[in-house]
């Protein structure tokens, strides 16, 4: 009788950010020790992979495929094998597809285990000069449906609310935020960890116009003081 395979683990790991050096030695040691690896872009991790001359197969799991992809990747963790799951950048899970199989993995008790590391959010808000005993992390804003209501209950917020925005769309997002807010502290992070790492603090008129005085590149975090919060620290 061919006894019961015990599950793999599947590890969820967070990479850098930007600056390739911010990952940990553990995070390196699971990533060249598991069977498989499933990336959000399997073309992203391969720079980092190779950057440690680690060499390994991948797999994508990314938001479009992360249902069909789930039951295959607990078949294999049901099988035995260890799997780590990691995003194009930071941590799975924040902004980044990881739920999905943790969730399944959680269902059909496989261990799921963390391996911390950096985050866009957690490095703004701690330079950022707002209040961080107490935060509100909400993500992208809803682009269209429920962005008005949104912003509308946020406005509401006492803790530090912070936001993910993209180049495109930042600019505007600020001069919405200046309507419904009115003139509040923020902070803009910009590329954290990279060569044109940036942080502008102030109230809210004076950086729209800052950010709004040239071309718009990069990732950004957006933080706003909470209700209350009178001025920078
Ligand atoms: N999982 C990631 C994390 O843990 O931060 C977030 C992924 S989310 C798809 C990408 C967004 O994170 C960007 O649009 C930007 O708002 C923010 N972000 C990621 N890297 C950043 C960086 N180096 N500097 C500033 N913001 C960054």
């Amino acid at each position: 009788m061919t006894q019961p395979t015990s599950p793999g683990t599947l590890y969820i790991v967070a990479t850098p950010i930007g600056n390739l050096e911010d990952i940990t030695y553990r995070a390196l040691k699971v990533l060249a020790a598991v069977d498989l690896i499933a990336a959000e872009d399997t073309r992203k991790t391969r720079i980092l992979l190779d950057h440690y001359g680690i060499s390994k197969p991948m797999l994508s799991y990314f938001s479009y495929n992360e249902k069909q992809r789930t039951p295959q990747l607990v078949r294999l963790l049901s099988n035995g094998k260890s799997i780590a799951l990691v995003s194009d950048a930071g941590t799975p899970g924040i902004s980044d597809p990881a739920h999905t199989v943790v969730i399944a993995a959680l269902e059909h008790g496989i261990p799921v285990i963390p391996i911390p590391g950096p985050s866009a959010f957690i490095s703004a808000l701690i330079i950022s000069g707002l209040p961080t005993n107490s935060f509100v992390f909400e993500g992208f804003l809803p682009v269209k449906k429920g962005r008005a209501t949104k912003l509308a209950a946020l406005k509401e917020e006492t803790r530090t609310v912070i936001l993910y925005e993209s180049p495109h769309r930042i600019v505007k997002t600020l001069g919405q935020i200046l309507e419904v807010f009115g003139d509040r502290q923020v902070a803009i992070a910009r590329e954290l960890t990279k060569k044109f790492e940036e942080i502008v603090r102030g109230p809210l008129s004076s950086v729209v116009k800052e950010i709004g005085s040239k071309p718009t590149r990069g990732e950004y975090v957006l933080l706003i003081a909470g209700r209350g919060t009178e001025r920078l620290v």
